[in-house]
């Protein structure tokens, strides 16, 4: 809790509340109306500059929130009580430096110029395994990141570890104050980013800033010439590398592709093996790493511990965008930086489709000072045991990983070109749609410019679908059932429209089974390089043969097709693991609960067939209304499961819950879950809506293809159903009941445009639709139009349009056209 009420808030900002004050304590606070709002969550409407925060106030409101804090010459009518200050982000500043203050357990602090956040995972994924750590999410090492990283600080943690960052000369003081460290640690001074000794000086200073205030607790430097004459506070304990004390890197060795083991010596238990997950070149890692066992061993860590826990460390995923072209090429675009770390993770993204050819375009990376030419012969190393069927270089920069790759591949799978145009060119002469390309290199190359030539073709509407997001909502459903339930992932109609290739070979580490409804579906999968286990729920005896060539899993309900199975899969001399399916209420599939033991028995007796599961589907369980009926279909299952013991069966795995299930029904989790709709960040009720919280990783976006005004009076669209009122400007958007976008929300549903509602008006056309702009004048033609989904500050949830149009979310994700262009988004936040 941050304060009793809104009127202690405002006294501890040292602002002035207007409106209502509410008897309820603030318990939370946010910058950001993308997130999910909990209940009594304040709004802060942060400046940037190119944003302010008090333009979604609206947004903050339909979110819930309690209250917004905003500047004082703020004047937009809103119905949330205001608490007015100076400066929103000093604000938000006081108030996590007031929390951290209440805060007990040490607290770590650790700056630097690079390797801050793969210092503070590695470091809380050793110190987590016997205490609870709380530690800045992702990178939040901003001036609002980090208070934000302190005001999830509970009073129950037992340590914490708080990542800082500063981008100017001034920021560190404010970031001092309100972090106040007990311990702190200095990664590295600017190696990668600065010329000159006296910058990097000027850095030094900076960032030695914030341990100014430390009276005890330790402090850890790295071994930098320029750090030799720094004195600590009194009694502050000062390390630098060379101590005895501390563990050291004795040894780097390459144990396997990707694969790096680290012998550390530890002066109380002797040298211990360390194994990483990480390429054993990656130089600045390791020094990163040999940061973080020190400063392990200093918060108390044992040795068995620091190896344990730095063992399941996992580096992050690259950042990138993946398109899938016209011409059916797969493209990956991963041009927003360009170091070692970054380069070889994007490389790994070939893992996730095998079947295709793989062409690496590389622009060569920066910053790298000394090892330059080294780094760049890694990378080509990599590229080459990637299977990289031809590298395109771009101009001086990544000579040396185009030499190594020749080495290997040979002359004729490398090519080099002057500029981005020229291999562009190339690239649409050449490309066909069995390619993924994988785009890397600086900003500054223009690299982003590869590809036009498939965007230009696009239409005008792009559906986004952010891989990483759905993955983070896997996560949270994987968080709610007992450790050891399995997971399925349904990935039928197109996996609910956003195209099941993408979604499975990325998801598939993480999943025990895929779940299709027809056999076609896996075919496709199995083509796309899906090789993990996918259960089938409609199985026709046409299909038995593919069913049993591709070792796909049957859902069986229906003794003739247990024996066309069964001699599919004698002929191949193979077995295949079915699983029976229960009605017991939904009315659908499957047989009747008192059937199931003959037809289990019988299915036992035919040859080359293994009942490995039981499953029944509910009806409602996503509806508390319902609940009962719930229950009566869990009893039954169990009934169903019991006559089957009774003739000595025992299937491995029962399985019940969809998304509603999972969340509404612990006691129906068994030992799968079925999961659809929710790890698209769609909730199937409000029931469910309640008790979980999930990612939008959704954005469907057009552009204003042209624009129109029209006088009083005048009807719109066909049938007039609409006459505009008064003078109106009228903006078309490209995209109508074709693509998916329902006919029923003529005059009811509404787009936003520039943050702003546009409703629609008049009827919704086959490639078309009318929307009113008179309110919104600084809408042109090209502007985005956000039609569902979650992008750049503005949201339109699913739900919402599903309940104009009168239906469920499903049908609005499902119906989405596969006309209409998908870009995939890899990006961990
Ligand atoms: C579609 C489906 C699911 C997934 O349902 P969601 O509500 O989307 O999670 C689970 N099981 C079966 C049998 C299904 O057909």
């Amino acid at each position: 809790m941050f304060a009793e009420n809104l009127n202690e808030l405002a006294s501890i900002l040292n602002g002035r509340l207007h409106g209502k004050t509410a008897p309820d304590p603030v318990r939370h606070v946010e910058t950001d109306t993308r997130h999910g709002f909990k209940p009594n969550t304040v709004f802060f409407a942060l400046r940037g500059h190119n944003f302010d925060g008090a333009s979604f106030l609206d947004h903050a409101a339909r979110r819930g929130a309690m209250a917004a804090v905003v500047a004082s010459d703020v004047d937009t009518p809103t119905p949330l009580p205001l608490i007015k200050v100076t400066d929103p982000l000093r604000a938000l500043q006081t108030l996590a430096a007031r929390h951290r203050k209440r805060f007990k357990a040490p607290l770590l602090a650790v700056t630097g110029s690079n390797g801050k956040t793969i210092f503070k995972d590695f470091l809380t994924g050793i110190l987590g395994r016997d205490r609870f750590v709380i530690s800045s999410p992702g990178s939040y090492n901003s001036q609002v990141g980090t208070a934000l990283s302190l005001l999830r600080l509970q009073p129950e943690a037992e340590a914490a570890i708080i990542e800082v960052g500063v981008s100017q000369v001034g920021e560190m003081d404010h970031q001092r104050a309100m972090v106040q460290p007990d311990h702190g640690v200095l990664i590295n001074i600017g190696m990668a980013h600065l010329e000159g000794f006296g910058s990097r000086k000027m850095i030094a200073a900076e960032k030695l800033k914030l341990f100014a205030d430390m009276r005890r607790g330790n402090l850890l430097l790295p071994d930098d010439p320029l750090l030799a004459d720094y004195v600590p506070q009194k009694e502050t304990v000062l390390y630098r590398g060379d101590d005895a004390q501390l563990p050291r890197l004795l040894q780097v060795q390459a144990v396997a592709p990707g694969q790096a083991q680290l012998l550390f010596r530890f002066h109380n238990a002797g040298e211990q093996a360390l194994d990483l997950a990480v390429d054993a070149s990656f130089r600045e890692v390791f020094a990163t790493i040999e940061m973080g066992v020190r400063a392990a061993f200093l918060m108390g860590a044992s040795a068995e511990n620091i190896i344990a826990g730095g063992g399941a460390y996992r580096p992050p995923h690259a950042r990138m965008e993946i398109w899938k072209a016209q011409n059916g090429a797969v493209l990956a675009n991963d041009s927003y930086s360009s170091d070692p770390v970054s380069a070889l993770a994007a490389l790994r993204v070939f893992n996730h489709y095998p079947e295709r050819r793989k062409i690496f375009i590389f622009g060569g990376m920066t910053e790298l000072g000394q090892g330059g030419n080294y780094q760049h012969e890694v990378v080509g190393e990599e590229a080459a045991r990637q299977g990289v069927d031809q590298l395109l270089t771009i101009g001086d920069l990544p000579g040396r990983t185009a030499q190594v790759f020749q080495q290997r591949r040979g002359a004729d799978a490398c090519r080099r070109f002057e500029s981005v145009d020229a291999c562009n060119a190339y690239l649409s002469q050449t490309s066909t749609a069995e390619d993924i390309i994988l785009v890397k290199g600086p900003r500054a190359l223009g690299l982003q410019q590869i590809g036009v030539h498939f965007k230009e073709r696009l239409a005008q509407t792009v559906y986004y679908i952010n891989l990483s997001r759905i993955r983070h909502n896997l996560m949270v459903f994987k968080d709610r059932v007992p450790p050891g339930t399995r997971v399925m992932v349904m990935l039928k109609a197109f996996a609910y429209g956003t195209d099941a290739s993408h979604v499975a070979n990325y998801l598939q580490p993480h999943v025990d089974f895929f779940g299709v409804a027809y056999t076609k579906e896996a075919v496709n999968l199995r083509r796309a390089g899906v090789s993990g286990r996918i259960l089938v729920q409609l199985v026709r005896i046409e299909d038995v043969d593919e069913i049993v060539a591709l070792s796909l899993q049957p859902v069986v309900f229906s003794l003739e097709v247990a024996t066309a199975l069964s001699r599919a899969a004698k002929a191949a001399g193979k077995t295949v693991k079915l699983h029976l399916k229960v009605d017991t209420g939904m009315g659908r599939f499957g047989v009747f609960p008192h059937q199931v033991a003959d037809l289990g028995q019988a299915i036992s007796a035919l040859p080359g067939l293994e009942i490995e599961g039981l499953m029944t589907h509910f009806s409602a369980a996503d509806d508390p209304n319902d609940d009962a009926f719930t229950q009566k279909q869990i009893d039954l299952f169990k009934q169903a499961r019991d006559h089957l013991a009774a003739r000595g069966i025992h299937p491995r795995l029962l399985h019940a819950a969809a998304t509603s299930g999972v969340v509404r029904r612990p006691d129906a989790h068994f030992d799968m879950i079925r999961l659809g709709l929710g790890m698209y960040g769609i909730y199937p009720s409000p029931a469910v809506a309640e008790e979980i919280q999930l990612k939008c990783p959704i954005a469907l976006v057009s552009r204003i293809g042209s624009l129109k005004s029209y006088p009083a009076d005048y009807p719109v669209s066909y049938n007039r159903r609409f006459t505009t009122p008064r003078e109106s400007r009228i903006a078309f958007v490209p995209l109508g009941y074709h693509d998916g976008l329902s006919r029923a929300l003529s005059n009811k549903g509404y787009v936003r445009i520039a943050g702003k509602k546009a409703p629609i008006v008049g009827a919704v056309c086959m490639d078309f639709t009318p929307v009113d702009v008179t309110d919104i004048p600084e809408a042109k033609v090209g502007d985005p139009v956000l039609i569902l989904g979650e992008w750049q500050n503005q949201a339109i949830r699913v739900e919402e349009i599903a309940d104009l149009e009168g239906t469920i979310p499903y049908e609005i994700l499902c119906r989405l056209s596969e006309r209409i262009q998908r870009i995939y988004l890899l990006d961990e936040d």
